[in-house]
């Protein structure tokens, strides 16, 4: 008898499901790889990258990969074969990123610390994105005349937490829309040529957002004749759990692409558009398939909770922000027929209170409800394809990095990363006793 079971009257059609592995493919994956395991979708990436290379446009468009979201090689391959240029966040990205096979040339740095190799990276043929009014004075003494981006902090931000805005106030990224003066006086001094104006903000999805932070992009790209490229960033925002909402990019296109359009008309300069997603390409074309470690109660007034074979060291998201990822319950037994509905918190396996996968922004746990899950049975985690595998505790208690595969568009399945040897983890300690 189970006495703290708590079934519950959900109808199975609100419980999230598979977003694009089948049960038997989670059940094979799993048998010949273990888990914990990423799989990711090479189809699905390709049919986001086609979506945003349609981005509404009034005079062209270039589509940077914000690689940080995920950066394994084959990620930046298929984001070349199709096109897309690396928006990236350190100089050790874009050392990533040539490694990868990219040239200099389409690679923009847009870094929060002023790169240590700035001389050599921006001699290779890197642009460089000025996000501080010291990043822009550096600059200016090492390449005056040179040409170069600034980003700016439009004063205003749509993450859906504070920990995701990334502009007004409270944002220390980019410069300060207010200190136009202070940057035309650096630009003058060093005779800087400004052929790129850059915003990003956070993740939004509202059309209205958009198009403020497009008129106020506009307004800098109007103070520099020299602009060519107006690039509105990324944080196109995806809906990872049913009852959230997804960016629709024709629709925040279209009102931004008339701004373009007036401005032609008053300046007559035609602007190219430029954005920089990173979510909205990867976000939902990976799953993790995790096992059933454990499953333990803490009696009539508790919780039932699931601890997984994975943790905040392969996905810190819901530790870090509250984040919520679809947790889909597959059988390890195929022939088992499942159609009950139990609330669960889904805990990871680091010895960290914080390692809950069902918490709320601050910490609190809460439950979920997942088809009945038991010892052995596979937990999917889903929508794990942005800042999961790049983002995690890594290594925290000593878990290696997770292995990764991917779902070829033919429907094999190759090794993209292998799971981590325990020796790694520890190799650079060097031993004084
Ligand atoms: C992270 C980042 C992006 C991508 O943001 P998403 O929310 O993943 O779309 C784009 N541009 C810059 C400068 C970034 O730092």
């Amino acid at each position: 008898m189970e006495p703290f079971l708590r079934i519950i009257n959900i109808p199975m059609t609100s419980i999230e499901k598979l977003k694009f592995l089948s049960e038997d493919q989670v059940r094979s994956i799993a048998k010949q790889y273990g888990t914990p395991v990423f799989v990711y979708s090479q189809s699905e990436i390709q049919k986001k990258i086609d979506e945003a290379l349609h981005f509404p446009n009034a005079f062209g468009l270039q589509v940077r990969y914000a690689m940080k979201a995920s950066p394994n090689v084959n990620i930046l391959k298929m984001m070349q074969a199709k096109g897309v240029l690396i928006d990236a966040s350190s100089e050790h990205e874009v050392t990533r990123a040539i490694a990868a096979g990219f040239a200099p040339s389409s690679i923009m740095l847009t870094s929060q610390q002023f790169p240590k190799e700035l001389e050599s990276i921006v001699k290779s043929g890197v642009m460089f994105n000025a996000c501080s009014l010291r990043q822009l004075e550096a600059y200016g003494q090492s390449f005056p005349g040179k040409e170069v981006s600034l980003r700016f902090n439009p004063g205003l931000g749509s993450g859906h937490t504070k920990k995701t805005d990334v502009g007004g106030v409270t944002s220390s990224f980019g410069i300060w829309h207010e200190k136009l003066m202070d940057v035309q006086a650096i630009v003058s001094k060093y005779n800087l040529k400004v052929t790129k104006v850059h915003t990003h903000i956070g993740s939004g999805s509202d059309p209205e957002v958009w198009k403020a932070v497009a008129k106020y992009t506009l307004e800098y790209a109007e103070a520099f004749p020299d602009v060519t490229v107006v690039s509105l960033g990324g944080g196109y925002k995806v809906g990872r759990m049913a009852d959230e909402k997804s960016t629709d990019l024709q629709k925040i296109g279209e009102p931004v692409k008339q701004l373009f359009v007036e401005f032609s008309e008053k300046f007559g300069r035609k602007l190219v558009l430029e954005i920089e997603p990173g979510t909205y390409l990867v976000a939902l074309c990976a799953a993790l398939i995790t096992t059933i470690d454990d499953k333990i109660d803490t009696g009539k007034n508790g919780f039932t909770f699931l601890k997984l074979d994975t943790g905040m060291d392969a996905n810190t998201r819901p530790s870090l922000y509250g984040a919520r990822h679809p947790l889909v319950t597959v059988k390890q037994d195929p022939s088992v027929k499942i159609e009950k509905v139990e609330e669960y918190v889904v805990v990871g396996h680091c010895c960290e209170s914080g390692d809950v996968f069902t918490q709320k922004e601050g910490g609190e746990p809460i439950t979920r409800p997942m088809q009945t899950a038991e010892l052995g049975d596979f937990v999917v985690m889903e929508a794990v394809g942005a800042y999961c595998s790049a983002m995690s505790t890594k290594n925290y208690n000593s878990f290696p990095e997770t292995q990764e595969v991917l779902l070829t568009s033919t429907g094999e399945i190759k090794l993209i990363r292998k799971k981590q040897e325990i020796p790694e983890i520890y190799r650079n300690e060097i031993s004084v006793f």
